[in-house]
């Protein structure tokens, strides 16, 4: 992302990014915004409403022991009307828990999609994270515009006429250790990352799943299927011909 819209969100969003500038060795966040210019709106308003609902929580919380402390004094008439009016006889007051602060520890681009990873916050931050995470699998990456997600070779998000541009040609990227593909297994799209290419032509590729511990993650081996869009003719190889291609994982026999 550019340095100027980098420094934005950094500027607006101080509590958000409070790491922004951290040692390497202490957070991912010192690599600042690590995805393309086109998703900063969707940063800037998702940082905005996780704000929002952190101060908002804030402040019902301390309305409310305000109240709770007039109550103790026996000063009523600090506590507004439609609050008095809801106490039950032992004036009991409600105090709204406060939300963590949401501190964001990485922020970057994966398998054409946005990752926003923080620490703190509760279900609704994280509800909005998800939401801004999906929204950017729609979104072009480069320009804002709404995007698909584009999977030859790496997956990212963009509109038709950047896809265009960066020639968006999977016959183009030959898969090398390191990168990230999408593998069929059993009706089911598994993501990895590359960890060798075959003499053969097949690659062996190591799950991808944060939620999983590295000695969990299995290595799948995937050859690649194309498929034509003239089959009566499936040894012309010439991308006008190609449909599409994926990976395909192989049996372990
Ligand atoms: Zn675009």
């Amino acid at each position: 992302m550019k340095k100027e819209l980098d420094y934005y969100l950094v500027k607006k969003y101080p509590e958000i990014f409070a790491d922004r500038y951290g040692k390497p060795t202490q957070t991912a966040m010192c690599w600042g915004f690590d995805c393309g210019d086109g998703w900063f709106k969707l940063i800037n308003l998702l940082c905005w409403q996780i704000q929002h609902h952190i101060d908002s929580a804030k402040e019902a919380h301390e309305k409310a022991l305000g109240w709770q402390k007039a109550r103790d004094e026996n000063r009523l008439e600090d506590i507004p009307q439609w609050i008095r009016n809801q106490l039950s006889p032992d004036y009991e007051i409600e105090i709204p828990p406060l939300v963590s602060q949401v501190r964001a520890t990485q922020v970057k681009e994966k398998f054409g999609s946005l990752r926003f990873y923080v620490a703190g916050g509760d279900d609704v931050t994280h509800a909005l994270i998800s939401m801004a995470e999906s929204l950017s699998g729609q979104t072009c990456e480069i320009c804002g515009e709404a995007g698909k997600m584009q999977t030859g070779g790496w997956i990212r998000t963009l509109c038709k006429k950047h896809a265009e541009e960066n020639h968006y040609d999977p016959k183009e990227y030959d898969r090398e250790p390191g990168d990230a593909v999408g593998v069929l297994l059993k009706g089911e799209f598994f993501r990895g990352n590359v960890e060798q290419v075959h003499p053969d032509g097949t690659i062996s590729v190591r799950e991808d799943d944060w939620r999983k511990k590295d000695e969990e993650r299995r290595l799948i081996k995937a050859r690649e299927v194309i498929v034509y869009k003239d089959d009566k003719q499936p040894h012309n190889q010439d991308p006008e011909n190609i449909f599409y291609r994926y990976w395909d994982a192989i049996e372990d026999k």
